[in-house]
């Protein structure tokens, strides 16, 4: 799966057209043999029950579906898409049509190139995923990892700040390595995750409040003198006001914000700054998924500037997901030039929602995604697609949204079945097909060339083939011009020419090209020009939710994993970690059935009571049914900032404050 930028290698052997073993590759240099549950099941996809194998059509949604041939399929597509008028089209790409090109993002490119082409609406899939943290981190100008590579063999202290290792599972193996050495590992989470149990120490911070920590530390760094001021004058702009605006911060301040005793967030601090080289590994999601969550990593950057801990081994930031090296620059296909001038919606999810529910966009095509799963606030968005003229499914099974809302199944291709290539944030990786496709399955580029060639946007696919197609993406300096041939020649990976350390000649993409603790371009699209901590909105109900990963799912994969037999064993129903206190408040045992509410939606779990969480905050895994319905679809940042670092941040906020009562 995106375990970006992480991911691993598998041995499969295959005989008579039958895959019988999958193992994890010794040889693979970022996984060396390791494969999760989620990789161990993979072969669960091929000659699933379940699997979508041919067209579906059906002329009521709720009603049956019927066989159809790809050409019926497609030329009733393309006469919606018609009759709708090409702004009144959309695709929206999910986590899925990634799952075999993650890194190169080659599939994610074609449906750019495709949408720009024909001039439908496209909205960045880092909209859901890493982009809004990534705005943060941008704000200041620390973008670029140090790798984990780096990580194991140099930090000697390593705050886990939001990042939990299942979704970066081989980081672990680098982690150890850095323990071993004697460096300290602290978490920093709401809850003792899969992190925290590899970690020396766990601090547990109340939902939506590591800005004030931040803060809280840099203010402990200026008043103590714990910086660096000779890189600060040289590589930083806006030091004085940053350093008046934390003066207020106490760690004080903070304790009573995050629940963290002010004396530790003093201790950590200091430790921090006292330590040399020390990183800090930024949550990739989950933990900006708030409407102050991106506040959070614009602070968290300054640590580094302040105490000069930037570009240096074992320095910096840690493995990030969707982050890239410097010089890790791929291919680029997306035709943004051909772009035809019209009403575009942003990649901001609550236009998104509101054009669906206005009728602004009619004709819907979606890729690989659930989008009732992991869009927020999904009884809106539910209210939008039902208004659709035509929704298409691509997908290998059957989800939530298809089952309720699509009027076309089209059925994909799976790893193994089509040519792919991905890259972690040092190797790329050929993924060579070794199966025939089953049934009527078809590839993404397949799908989009036979689109392309219906609506006569000719020059839609200018390769010859699949390779080629592959080849413009990889053949750059970064690989030393891998192609698909080369890659084959050499066992099917390669080495990238990139730096292990993140910003190593300490030039930022900023527009001062220095790290700025102050920023004019944030105060120029609306925000404010220093990190800041906002405080949630009150709520009438008491606890607060979050969500994340674990090693046994995948956001809303494989329909909520349900469709391989060992993941839905493994995971087989919705279970919300609650405090033994707020459980005892509401008469819940552990294992009893519950509903989780708010004025927003509800759903139904099971409670797995735990002291590994604090009163207050409830958790749960992400991706299942219903989870969104109960989170906020508002907008975080103001339409003018979604696009002003030269990616999508328009992320929900993805709030949410509930109640929990026993079921029955
Ligand atoms: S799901 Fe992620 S951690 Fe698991 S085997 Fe695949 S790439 Fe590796």
């Amino acid at each position: 799966m995106n375990c970006h930028p992480t991911l691993c290698g598998m041995l499969v052997e295959v005989d008579d057209g039958q895959v019988t073993r999958v193992t994890g590759d010794p040889d693979n240099p970022d996984s060396r043999g390791f494969l999760c549950v989620r990789g161990q099941a993979a072969p669960e996809i091929l000659d699933n029950p379940r699997r979508l194998l041919y067209p579906m059509l059906r002329a009521t949604r709720g009603g049956r579906w019927r066989r159809a041939t790809w050409d019926e399929a497609l030329d009733l597509i393309v006469q919606r898409m018609r009759a709708a008028g090409r702004e009144a089209v959309a695709t929206w790409p999910g986590h899925g049509i990634f799952a075999n090109n993650y890194g190169t993002r080659i599939h994610s490119h074609l449906l750019r190139r495709f949408s720009n082409i024909y001039g439908c609406q496209w909205w960045s899939p880092a909209i859901i995923c890493w982009a809004l943290g990534g705005f943060g981190l941008g704000l200041t100008g620390l973008l670029e990892p140090n790798t984990k590579e780096d990580m194991g063999a140099n930090a000697n202290l390593i705050l886990l700040w939001g990042a939990n290792l299942a979704s970066q599972p081989n980081t672990g193996r680098h982690l150890a390595a850095a323990k071993r050495r004697g460096a300290r590992i602290v978490t920093i989470d709401v809850r003792e995750t899969e992190a925290a149990a590899q970690s020396d120490e766990t601090v547990l911070i109340r939902p939506g409040t590591d800005a004030a920590l931040a803060l809280a530390m840099l203010h402990v760094l200026v008043v103590e003198g714990l910086v660096d001021r000779d890189f600060i004058a040289r590589h930083t702009i806006g030091f004085e006001p940053l350093a008046a605006h934390v003066r207020a911060h106490t760690p004080a301040w903070a304790a009573e914000i995050t629940g963290i005793p002010a004396a530790r967030i003093v201790d950590l601090a200091r430790r921090y700054a006292g330590t040399r080289p020390a990183m800090i590994v930024v949550g990739g999601s989950s933990m900006h998924k708030a409407s102050n969550g991106w506040h959070a990593a614009r602070a968290i950057a300054c640590l580094p500037a302040l105490t000069g801990q930037v570009g240096i081994a074992g320095g910096g930031l840690g493995p990030r997901h969707g982050a890239s090296l410097r010089g890790q620059v791929l291919g680029n296909i997306v035709a943004l030039d051909r772009r035809p001038p019209g009403d575009d919606v942003p990649s901001q999810m609550p236009r998104i929602t509101e054009s669906l529910v206005s009728g602004r966009v009619r004709v819907l095509l979606l890729f690989g995604t659930d989008m009732l799963s992991s869009f927020a606030d999904t009884n809106r968005v539910a209210e939008g697609l039902a208004r659709q003229d035509l929704v298409v499914c691509y997908d290998l099974f059957e989800n939530d949204t298809a089952r309720r809302f699509a009027d076309v199944l089209l059925p994909s291709t799976s790893w193994l079945e089509e040519l792919g290539c991905k890259a972690t944030n040092t190797h790329v990786y050929l993924m060579p097909q070794v199966l025939p496709a089953p049934g009527e399955t078809r590839s993404m580029p397949w799908l989009l060339r036979a689109l392309a060639e219906r609506l006569g946007l000719d020059d839609f696919f200018p390769w010859r083939d699949d390779v080629e197609l592959v080849d413009a993406m990889i053949d750059v300096p970064a690989t030393r011009h891998a192609t698909v041939a080369a890659l084959t020649a050499e066992g099917g990976m390669r080495a990238m020419d990139v730096s292990h350390v993140g910003h190593p000649d300490l030039t930022f993409p900023t527009p001062s090209g220095k790290l700025e603790l102050f920023s004019e371009l944030a105060v120029s699209r609306g925000l404010p020009g220093l990190p800041v901590y906002e405080a949630p909105a009150d709520s009438p109900y008491p606890l607060t939710l979050r969500q994340g990963r674990t090693l046994t799912a995948f956001h809303g994969f494989y329909d909520h994993g349900q469709a391989l037999p060992s993941l839905a064993k493994a995971d087989p129903e919705p279970v919300l970690w609650i405090s033994p206190a707020d459980a005892a408040a509401r008469g819940i045992a552990h294992g009893a059935a519950i509903t989780l509410a708010n004025a927003r939606g509800e759903m139904r779990a099971r409670a797995h009571v735990t002291s590994r969480i604090p009163a207050g905050t409830v958790w749960m895994r992400d991706g299942w049914s219903g989870l969104n319905t109960l989170t906020s679809g508002d907008a975080v940042l103001p339409d003018g900032a979604v696009d002003a670092l030269g990616f999508s941040a328009g992320q929900a906020a993805f709030d949410a404050r509930v109640d929990v009562t026993p079921l029955g």
